[in-house]
């Protein structure tokens, strides 16, 4: 029977060899190709996943018994009227919980298996002076009252999963590291899981710029372009590969850490501990030192404003001709392109996406950034490699991880059925 590896399977997993694990890889078969589809009859779905057509409809009722997709009626299609009985994707009871903690802010996009968007939400957070216990006691506050707006919306979340700036065991849910928040060796999951109580739903956790890298890739300006970096300017600074398709990992899943290349051996000293990575150039905290010193990040009694409106500030004075912010952005703007160079000469992306305040503050940034591009990538002109400004705002992460949690959800239905046949967790 035919089987298809799922996205998100782990390295090495293991071939389907037992019955169940067979059902399982053939639900997840047919509710892929109901998701590209807006309806489909069992006989399209026999032809299109090459199952034989009974098959079809032993998974059929199933998958309607579990209320992941419904009847739509009978349609008559052709000519002659033919009646077509469709099925499509229901899921709108199934939810998937995205959240993203970062140095000064959690944001959170719940989603449900049809794509409407539950929840979107972006609360200011200094997780950087409140340290890890402060910050996941937070975190599982917002995720609680995310999952109660789940659902009043009438859609009970069946995973969570956090996206977090830093080195992730993805398989563990443990923060290796994650420089910018002071964690060392978190066990964020299981942490999370326990504030979340005994019947809480799986929390899986994973970089950030992966995630929003994963949320490009799926919805993004740059959606369906198979190779695709994805850079993320916050206070740190982050990278996502998409290469052939695929997610690039790497062998322990820490690929991706391109705020600590060193670009400058005399540099500054970063948040890890080395000298002159790419984010002490390129970062928030770099850009508002340079453009406006008096408000720079960590200077002692200075409240945490949120991110957004000290970008915004930066905005206003580029529009208004500020010669201090302009001499800054263009510093910026220069670092960010040599350092995108360097990622276009190892992996000859099509398009280079810039999110967090790199977006915001785009069309600044991208011509000096651009003029570096075309200037240090070997192969340019001819690899025709461009920055584009991502449109998903500071959520991308978010979204990528709620789209992580449907990906997981659509891979192995079966996961979810226990689930949602509890009473509510919280
Ligand atoms: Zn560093």
């Amino acid at each position: 029977m035919p089987y298809r590896p799922s996205r998100s399977r782990s390295p090495g997993g293991a071939a389907p060899t037992s019955p169940a694990t067979l059902r399982r890889a053939n639900l997840s078969l047919v509710l892929r190709e109901l998701r590209e589809h807006t309806s489909l009859s069992r006989a399209e779905i026999a032809q299109a996943t090459g199952l034989h057509r009974a098959t079809v409809s032993n998974l059929m009722a199933e998958l309607l018994e579990r209320r992941l997709v419904r009847e739509v009626g009978v349609e008559h299609v052709g000519a002659i009227g033919r009646p077509r009985r469709a099925v499509a994707l229901h899921g709108a009871h199934v939810g998937a919980l995205g959240m993203e903690i970062n140095v000064d802010y959690i944001a959170v996009h719940g989603t449900d298996l049809s794509g409407r968007s539950l929840v979107e939400r972006r609360v200011v957070h200094d997780a950087m002076g409140s340290g890890p216990d402060s910050a996941v006691r937070r975190l599982g506050l917002v995720a609680k009252e995310a999952v109660e707006a789940m659902r009043r919306a009438g859609s009970v979340p069946t995973g969570i999963a956090v996206a977090v700036p830093g080195l992730v065991d993805v398989t563990r849910g443990v923060v290796t590291l994650a420089p910018n928040l002071h964690w060392r060796d978190l066990p964020l999951a299981e942490q999370l899981s326990s504030i979340l109580g005994p019947r809480s739903v799986p929390v899986r956790v994973d970089n950030d710029a992966n995630l929003a890298a994963l949320a490009e890739y799926t919805s993004g300006v740059a959606a369906g372009t198979p190779h695709l970096v994805y850079l993320t300017g916050e206070v740190g600074v982050g990278g996502g590969i998409i290469s052939g398709g695929e997610l690039l990992r790497g062998a322990d899943g820490f690929s991706g850490e391109v705020g600590h290349l060193q670009v400058d051996p005399n540099g500054d000293r970063c948040g890890c501990g080395r000298i002159g990575c790419w984010e002490t150039k390129v970062g928030l905290a770099a850009l508002v030192r340079a453009a406006m010193p008096e408000q720079a990040y960590g200077l002692p009694g200075m409240p945490v404003p949120d991110p957004g409106e000290r970008v915004a500030d930066i905005a206003r004075g580029l529009a208004s001709g500020d010669r201090r912010m302009m001499t800054a952005v263009a510093q910026v703007g220069e670092w960010l392109g040599l350092g995108g160079s360097i990622l276009a000469n190892l992996f000859n992306p099509r398009v280079i996406v810039i999110g967090g305040y790199f977006a915001s503050l785009a069309q600044w940034l991208l011509p000096h950034a651009q003029d570096q591009l075309h200037r240090l990538v070997v192969a340019a002109p001819a690899a025709q490699c461009r920055f584009v400004a991502s449109t998903l705002g500071f959520g991308a992460a978010s979204r990528g991880a709620a789209s992580m949690v449907v990906n997981h959800i659509i891979d192995d239905p079966t996961t979810i059925l226990d689930s949602l046949r509890r009473p509510a967790p919280y």
